[in-house]
């Protein structure tokens, strides 16, 4: 209300005095005195705007000059519109910071691509996995770093739906990365990266294991098969081949049951759950696997036992019963008749081991690291010849690995080899 007061006053001034003028010296006079009024009143308003211009330079609530209630309006209004504009604008940037956080903290590479391929933005995985540096590579062209013809092709024909595998050096070692371009906004373009090297190897170890299995059953099948075409085309003529293949056929079943047992036994120890913990009488176990070896041996080895007798341990007493038992079967089955195989359950620095140790035919160096890979053999045709799946150190690595113990093996060709099971000193149960 008092601004149009104010505004209604300062347009009857110069009416009311236009009036008085001409009424007293005539319309001349009158128009005359309203003409230099105006150009004081332009005057005036030029010198307020220049300085508005000026102080629009630094625009500070501080050094808003005092003028009239109009113009001290205008200041006001103008310092309020910045205010709102500079709270607007630092949510903006928390937003942005939010977000950039967010993308950084991704397991996936991010690159932003400009229409020209250009790097404008990057995360710190996609820094690691394509060996840039952000505030080196910045406006640099994506093809100029990946070089892959392969890449260019794909970075020309961007499809969402379709990724890239691409082999990528990191740290020493070749990774494997999926990439996949997603084009959105000005031609721009996101290039999301992930690594998928462990699912690769996965997927490796999946189909090596299934080409193993279809493998070790192929050959009993085939001498099976083969033994009940020879009779189905000749029942019963030759009594002698008769019983060779009769003997034959069932030492190939056991084979195959031996497998299956043993698979499903690895299956087991893969997906279940960490066993039920028992008190393991240690003594009387390793007293009846000690028998188990002799009766293998069929007396053609010496078994010495050397065990504490008040030595028992916390774990699974199913599972370290078929540990134990698979490195005695294998000292007696890689022993020439005659050899000694020493089985010994004792406090090593306060730990306990089981150890077995035998005079047998050792193994070279470079095979060690690999020996409780599934399926890995030294000498096949002699672990199949004795019977033999190639999976029991894989079964005694997973067992010794849910009871926190450590699996050592030493060997020399010739000479023999020694097995042993380190388990932690909390798994001793007190007397
Ligand atoms: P396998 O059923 O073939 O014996 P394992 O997994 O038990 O399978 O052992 C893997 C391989 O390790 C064996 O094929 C054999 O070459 C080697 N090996 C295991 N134990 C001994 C040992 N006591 N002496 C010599 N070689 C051994």
């Amino acid at each position: 209300m008092r601004h149009w007061f104010n505004a209604l006053l300062t347009l009857l001034f110069p009416v009311l005095t236009t009036g008085f003028f001409a009424l007293i010296w005539g319309l001349t006079v009158g128009l005359s005195a309203l003409c230099v009024w105006l150009f004081i009143a332009l005057w005036s308003e030029r010198q307020k705007l220049s300085l508005f211009d000026s102080w629009l330079n630094s625009p500070t609530k501080d050094t808003v000059p005092t003028l009239n209630p109009g113009w001290n309006r205008v200041f006001k209004s103008f310092i309020k519109i910045q205010k709102n504009q500079r709270l607007s604008e630092s949510e903006l940037n928390r937003a942005l910071d939010r977000f950039e956080q967010a993308v950084r903290a991704l397991p996936d590479g991010v690159i932003l691509l400009n229409n020209s391929h250009q790097i404008e933005w990057c995360n710190t995985k996609a820094e690691e996995y394509f060996q840039l540096t952000f505030t080196r590579d910045q406006g640099v062209q994506i093809d100029y770093l990946l070089r892959q013809p392969s890449f260019r092709t794909f970075m020309h024909n961007p499809d969402p739906e379709i990724s890239l595998n691409l082999r990528l050096p990191r740290m020493g070692i070749d990774r494997l990365v999926a990439i996949q371009m997603i084009p959105f906004g000005n031609e721009q373009s996101l290039l999301l990266a992930r690594d998928i090297t462990e699912r690769e190897q996965l997927e490796v170890t999946r189909r090596d294991f299934v080409a193993n299995i279809s493998h070790e059953l192929r050959t009993p099948l085939t001498v099976i098969q083969g033994f009940l075409e020879t009779f189905e085309d000749n029942p019963a003529d030759d009594p002698e081949l008769l019983t060779r293949g009769v003997k034959l056929m069932s030492d190939q079943s056991h084979r195959m049951n031996r497998l299956i047992t043993d698979l499903l036994a690895l299956s087991r120890l893969e997906t279940s759950e960490s066993p039920e913990e028992e008190v393991i009488n240690m003594f009387r176990l390793i007293q009846s696997i000690s028998a188990e070896a002799k009766a293998l041996s069929t007396k053609n080895h010496i078994v010495d036992v050397q065990a504490a007798n008040d030595l028992n341990i916390l774990g699974s007493e199913e599972e370290i019963r078929s540990a134990l038992s698979n490195l005695v079967s294998n000292a007696v089955r890689y022993s020439p008749n005659g050899g000694t195989i020493s089985i010994k359950w004792t406090l090593v620095d306060n730990e306990p081991v089981f150890s077995c140790q035998d005079q047998g035919v050792g193994i070279p160096p470079e095979h060690l690291s690999r020996l409780t890979e599934r399926f890995y053999r030294v000498d096949k045709s002699r672990s199949q010849e004795t019977g033999g799946t190639g999976l029991g150190l894989a079964i005694v690595k997973h067992i010794v690995n849910r009871h926190n113990a450590k699996l050592k093996i030493t060997s020399e060709p010739n000479k023999g080899s020694q097995f042993s099971i380190q388990f932690s000193k909390d798994a001793i149960v007190s007397q």
